[in-house]
This record gives structure tokens, sequence and C-alpha cells, in this order.
């Protein structure tokens, strides 16, 4: 696809990368194939295509219209259409660049704005782990409609220490310690049984994602390099990894080193940085899995997260894990296809987020499963808003000392 770029954005950083990413297309449109907001409304605006071709609009004219921002509003960034893309398209990487441009050129009404502004502040702040805990609380006074929001409280466990050989960092991140402790002691307690000693910098935390799905690109980079340098210290020690246990979280984290490329100060770190970064389901193996705790006959439906096999290309990894420790994997169609928590998605665009959540339930259904696991905190949370099989991090399922 030729760009011809608006006299605004020649020579300039943005206009050069994003019309690199347009020159690899080729509107064949098996994209739009794959992508679930296409499926769901049937306009070619909201599928890739048509979202590639209001960039191209917007690249040309330095304009943007409602239409483009309400287009690319609509979109998941679940990258399925980078996974079917014959051309390598970076879609993913084209909107994360778009999205300020349109903010700047396509105002938003003032509650929308404020909506934005709050959202991101208070999911980054100490209130959100404060509201989320009382709702815990009072979680059985409240309606069915609002309870299913809250995650319930669940017994979190030891967080045992190793003394093994190895060492690995762990991002704890922001939203997770407080809706889902239990997950990260669970892997704790997996990795010091494989003699992995597990690290947490306190100075870190957002992996800068939130903001990034908002638009706020300063407020994500400054996330990202408060990491980096609350990390260093351990890097330069040796750790062995830094490892996710939240797959939306380490998409982003091995992005580090393409988002922060143009930094003088933090461009190498970043790199390095998203070198070391790896899913918890790539630092433990199958064969791992074996001495870790048994889920022996239990019947498992696996959601895989967009961010882990579209966003990091890890897939049939934790199938196979859940394998090795005995579960019975059963069968779930459209399993590329997004759940609908996507970030913020749900928040703002509660209406597809619904539709896409009661497809995907439908879906993992399909094989009368007694538990689903996934691999990210939000699809957990969003999945268990109306799922009647539990829903648990995949790493609770194979946890060598479960608690309680
Ligand atoms: S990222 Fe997902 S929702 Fe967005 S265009 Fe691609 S497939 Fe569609
Ligand atoms: S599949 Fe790739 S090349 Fe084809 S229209 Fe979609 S983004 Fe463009």
């Amino acid at each position: 696809m030729y760009v011809e770029l608006a006299e605004d954005f020649k020579d300039t950083a943005f206009g050069e990368e994003a019309s690199e990413i347009l020159g690899k297309c080729v509107h064949c449109g098996f994209c739009t194939a794959t992508c679930p907001t296409y499926q769901l409304l049937g306009d070619e605006l909201d599928g890739p295509r048509g979202r590639i071709y209001l960039v191209k609009q917007l690249l040309e004219s330095a304009e943007a219209s409602e239409t483009t921002r309400v287009h690319l509003d609509r979109c998941l960034t679940c990258r399925s259409c980078e996974t079917t893309c014959p051309s390598g398209v970076h879609y993913g990487r084209l909107v994360e660049l778009t999205r300020p441009k349109v903010e700047a050129l396509s105002q938003r009404p003032r509650f929308e704005r404020l909506q934005r502004w709050l959202l991101v502040r208070f999911l980054l702040s100490v209130w959100f782990g404060v509201l989320f805990r009382l709702g815990q609380i009072i979680r059985p006074a409240l309606p069915q409609s609002l309870a299913r929001h809250v995650l319930e409280k669940r017994p979190v466990g030891l967080r045992p220490e190793s003394q093994g050989g190895r060492s690995v960092l762990m991002l704890e991140g922001c939203v997770q310690p407080s809706m889902a402790p239990q997950i990260d002691a669970a892997a704790r307690r997996a990795l010091a049984k494989l003699d992995v000693n597990v690290i947490t910098a306190n100075e870190a935390g957002c992996c800068g994602a939130l903001a990034l799905h908002l638009a706020d690109n300063d407020r994500a980079l400054n996330s990202m390099r408060r990491n980096i340098d609350a990390w260093w210290p351990q890097i330069e020690k040796g750790v062995d990894a830094i490892v996710m246990t939240a797959s939306g979280c380490g998409v982003t984290v091995r992005e580090y080193g393409q988002l922060l490329k143009d930094d003088p100060v933090y461009a190498e770190k970043a790199a390095r940085v998203s070198a070391m970064t790896v899913d918890l389901c790539e630092y433990i193996s199958p064969e791992d899995a074996r001495a870790l705790g048994s889920c022996s006959g239990k019947r498992v439906a696996f959601h895989s997260p967009c961010t882990l096999q579209h966003g990091q290309g890890i897939t049939g990894r934790v199938e196979r894990i859940l394998e090795s420790a005995g579960a019975i994997l059963t069968p779930a169609r459209n399993a590329h296809l997004c759940c609908g928590a996507a970030g913020t998605y749900s928040v703002f665009q509660p209406e597809l987020a619904s539709k896409l959540l009661d497809n995907k339930l439908s879906d993992l259904a399909q094989g009368d499963p007694e538990f689903i696991a996934t691999a990210n905190i939000g699809c957990l949370a969003h999945l268990s808003s109306k799922s009647d099989p539990p829903v648990r991090h995949w790493i609770e399922l194979i946890d060598p000392a479960p608690p309680g």
C-alpha cells in the first residue's frame, strides 16, 4: 500500500514507522476473516483492513474524524489479524502509534475524556486495591449484576523463598496483587519447588499497558522507565530471566525495546529487559510440571489470551504443561478469538465485550469442562463474571502446595 505522507508527518518518526508498516499491506483482506469485531458487526471499517485505510487517510491528510476514532476505539488490539496476515503487517504497533494522533486530531466529548483520565489514574492508585478488597468483603450483599464483577476472595497460601541456584525477577504488576494475589503465590511455590528463587523489585509497578491502551503514551513510557530502573540492579547481578504471570504484561514488557528504541538513556537497557522477559509457561517446562501439583483427571478448557497467542506467539505450551500434570484438555471452538476483556475494552465497549464473552463461554463449554484455565488476569476476571465453571490461572491448577 502506497502512502503519500501529509506535510505534517513528513520526516517524523511517526510518519516513517506508520507508512513502513502500511507499506506491507497488500489489501488481501484475509485478516477480516479472523477479526472478532468484523465478525460481530460485519462492517469493513470494523475490521483490520478498513481500519488500515482509516490510518492511511490520517497519514495522508493529517486529519482524523469521529469515524476514525469510533472504529479504532472498537478495535480490541487483540492482534488476531497479525497472526493471520500473510504479509507480516504489524497492525498492533500501527494502532499503538496512531491512537495518540487520533486523540489529538479528533477531540472526544468532555465526559469521555474525563472517564479515561480518571480510569487510568484510579487503576494505578492504591485506591483500586482498597476498594476492590472492600468489594470482596461486601460481595455477598451486592446485587448479582455487580457481584459478578468482583472476583471472589480466595486463600493465598505461603510465599516460600528458595535458596536455589537460579534467580528470576517477577513482575507483580498493578491490578493482579489486589484482584488475585493467589496467582503469584502459586507461581512462587511452583518456582521454589524447582529451586528457583523469585525476586520482586518493590519499585516496579504497572508495565505500561493500561496507559498505552488509553493512548497515554507518555505515561506508559514513564512506567517502563521506572520498571527498568527497578530491575536493573538485579539484572546486573545476573538474574536468569524476568518472569511474567500475566500475558498482558508480558507482551508489553517484551516490547520495551521497540517502544523505547529512540530513548538515548533507556534504549539499550530496554532491549535487554525485553530479551530477558518470558511468560511463566516458557520458564516452566512440561517436564517440570510433572514435579509440581497434579491435576490428574481434571477436565480443563484452556482459554489462550490474545496477548499470549497473538501478541507473544506462544501456542500450545500451557496446554502441554497441563496435560503433563494429568489434566484432560477439553475442546473449545474459535480458540483464536478474543474474550472481550482486552485491557479497558470491557469498560468502554460493554456491549461488544459482553457479546464476545458470551460467545467465548459458549465455545469453552463445548467439552463440558470442570475448570477454565487462562494466563492473564484481565481474561480471568472477565470470564469469571459469567462463567459457571471456575476460572483459574493455569499455575493454580498445578500448584504444588495449594492453600486450604
Ligand atoms: S486487533 Fe483484533 S479487533 Fe483489532 S482489527 Fe485486528 S483482529 Fe480486529
Ligand atoms: S491480511 Fe495483511 S496484507 Fe491482507 S489486508 Fe490484512 S493486513 Fe493487509
